[in-house]
């Protein structure tokens, strides 16, 4: 489905992402995981394009070079150069670090606002998935607040129900986890199950630490300074002793 191969991202001279390779199948969970810095939003930017929009501004106002290179390539379609919108109709939707919703339009409007690909009955339907999937979101009073005035937990699955508006195949996740309590990290690993499990979306999930996302990731790599420097099945990463101490807190 998503096959990377030696992408390189360059801001100026500095390289956040270098030369990485690798593979989203269908129906897949992928982690990626990186401490601070290790290139996981760069990365996630290269993936859905955002990174070509930033490319853009920067060359506007002379600001600094920013330089893609590399294949990037899903359901066999080269995708390097397609804007964020086109990679996002083909299937490619990324739900930002920090959650990124609209903070003055309500819990309603800003999933509405995800749906503009979606048709009517699509839209129609993923709503009452949402909120299926969601229950804090389905009620009256939830769904007419201001996304700004959303729990932490609230605002996380409010972002995640934009972006399975936008009807992905490649849900891209960057750091979901963050900020939040282990009660609600569980309740959000469970829900990115459930998304593959239901929808048969795939998602590719970025994460500081593993522990909380392990138990349903297919496949992971590890991101140390914009390289991957080991990859493998759960069972293979949780057996290296330097990412059980670095990723798994043991
Ligand atoms: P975090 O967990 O803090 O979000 P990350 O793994 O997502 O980190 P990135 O945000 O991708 O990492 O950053 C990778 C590297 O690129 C960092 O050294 C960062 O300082 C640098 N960087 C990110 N954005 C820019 C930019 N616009 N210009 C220059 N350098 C940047």
């Amino acid at each position: 489905m998503l096959k990377v191969k030696n992408l390189m991202v360059f801001y100026e001279n500095m390289l956040a992402v270098n030369n990485v390779s690798m593979n989203c199948d269908k129906g897949q969970i992928v982690g990626v995981f990186g401490a601070n810095s290790a290139g996981k939003s760069t990365l996630m930017y290269a993936l859905s394009g955002i990174v070509l929009d930033i490319k853009k501004k920067e060359d506007m106002r002379g600001g600094e070079r920013i330089t893609l290179l590399g294949e990037i390539t899903f359901n066999g379609e080269d995708v390097l150069h397609l804007k964020p919108s086109e990679r996002a109709k083909r299937g490619i939707v990324l739900c930002p670090e920090r959650r990124r919703i609209f903070p003055e339009s309500s819990t309603f409007e800003n999933l509405k606002i995800g749906g503009y690909l979606a048709t009517r009955v699509q839209a129609k339907e993923t709503l009452d998935y949402i909120f299926s999937l969601f229950p804090a979101l389905d009620s009256r009073e939830a769904k007419r607040r201001s996304g700004g005035f959303l729990s932490g937990g609230e605002q996380q699955m409010l972002a995640i129900g934009r972006a399975l508006m936008a009807q992905p195949k490649l849900l891209l996740l960057d750091e979901p986890l963050l900020g939040l309590s282990p009660g609600l990290q569980l309740a959000l690993v469970k829900a990115i199950e459930e998304i593959r499990d239901r929808k048969g979306i795939s998602l590719l999930v970025t994460e500081q630490y593993a522990r909380p996302l392990f138990p349903v990731v297919d496949y992971g790599y590890i991101l140390e300074n914009g390289s991957l420097v080991l990859e493998g099945t759960s069972q293979e990463l949780i057996s290296n002793p330097d990412v059980k101490s670095a990723y798994f807190g043991i």
